[in-house]
């Protein structure tokens, strides 16, 4: 019983410097041929689906036109009636044909990539659109009946102080969304970003950090949007349940070049070449795929590392057969780290501030 499927569109006009999601550009030709073959690696799919949660990123699905949106909407298994339909947005692609084929589609929530809404910003980081236009987008989708909408930005620009990053969050807060996630800026092997810190063009901004993020703490409360994950905020109730499920540790099937499956203690990944996905689903019906088994090992970590990233922690059962984990534990919370709640172990504020060094001190 698969209750949660993700789909990936490759296409994005221009690649971000910072990016490295698989993307690349491409034209309409490429993109009908793209969606022929993905609806076939989505009817090819044998299991029994309960879906509730779909998710299309990439990428940029807003690119694709309204009758191929369509054409793979038409192809979905049924999602059930209270389920949650995400759709990754670029506020420069949007046209009154596309939302109405998102809304005609089932698509339920969507994902407005922003970043900024700063024009000096913005332009660093290689986006198309400006603040004015994420705006009119926004009220655009809200008028259209898109009542669930989350806006994505990041944080840690170089050259961006506390200021800045308030400025964005006031505007976003403005817009009332029900959900917000805050990135913070990383800087990824092979994209020009990388190569610019690695020459000294760019200085990655540790300065303010925890200024920053205890910013978005202060301005997002105001608008009750709660953090749930630490890159992650919501309206009570407006939680994105598909990113949830992965944090969880549910099985998933993702459809597309580079997208990831995982069902029990196999996991999947398509290769990430789009011609070579295209071509391997038109002549054998299945994309070239690398494996791998999830070990106890390997759950027990992505459980640890995930679940301490959340609201609701990490289950003290999880470290109840591994005695080794308590002299940890204790340094955690003597050093205010780490607390308990309940049946669980969650991050302090200060906790979160560093959450990725305290899961690997268990490994
Ligand atoms: S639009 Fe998004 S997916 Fe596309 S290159 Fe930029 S960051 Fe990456």
């Amino acid at each position: 019983m698969v209750e949660h499927l993700y789909l990936h569109i490759p296409f994005c006009a221009k690649v971000c410097p910072y990016c490295s999601f698989y993307v690349h550009g491409g034209g309409v030709g490429k993109q009908e041929r793209f969606v022929e073959a993905l609806v076939r690696e989505i009817q090819a799919a044998k299991v029994t689906w309960n879906l509730k949660t779909i998710f299309i990123g990439g990428g940029t699905p807003s690119m694709l036109s309204a009758p191929l949106f369509s054409r793979i909407a038409e192809a979905l298994p049924a999602l059930g009636g209270v389920g949650e339909f995400t759709l990754e947005v670029n506020p420069a692609t949007v046209t009154d044909k596309k939302v109405e084929a998102w809304k005609k589609g089932g698509v339920t929530r969507i994902s407005l990539g922003v970043q900024s809404f700063r024009d000096p910003e913005l332009k660093l980081l290689g986006r198309q659109h400006s603040s004015n236009q994420a705006c009119q987008t926004y009220h655009e989708l809200r008028d259209y009946g898109f009542k669930n909408l989350n806006i994505d930005l990041i944080f840690g620009l170089p050259d961006q102080n506390a200021d800045h990053w308030r400025e964005t969050l006031e505007i976003a807060t403005s817009l009332l969304p029900n959900h917000l996630s805050a990135y913070q800026l990383t800087y990824e092997e092979d994209t020009p970003f990388f190569e610019k810190v690695s020459t000294g063009a760019i200085v990655p901004n540790e300065f303010q950090r925890q200024e920053m993020f205890e910013i978005t703490e202060e301005i997002l409360n105001r608008v009750d949007l709660q953090r749930y994950e630490i890159s992650n905020f919501a309206l009570l109730g407006n939680e994105s349940k598909h990113n949830q499920a992965y944090w969880s540790g549910k099985n998933y099937l993702g459809f597309g070049p580079s997208a990831v499956s995982t069902i029990d203690s196999s996991r999947w990944t398509n290769f990430p070449d789009t011609e070579a996905y295209i071509q391997s689903m038109m002549s054998l019906g299945v994309p070239q795929r690398e494996r791998e088994e999830i070990t106890a090992e390997i759950f027990w970590k992505e459980r640890v590392m995930l679940g301490l990233r959340t609201r609701e922690g990490v289950a003290k059962t999880l470290f109840n057969s591994l005695p080794e984990h308590l002299i940890t534990l204790e340094k955690l919370v003597e050093e205010g780290h780490l607390q308990e709640r309940g049946d669980s172990w969650v991050l302090t504020a200060q906790g979160q501030l560093v959450a990725d060094s305290i899961a690997q001190s268990f490994f």
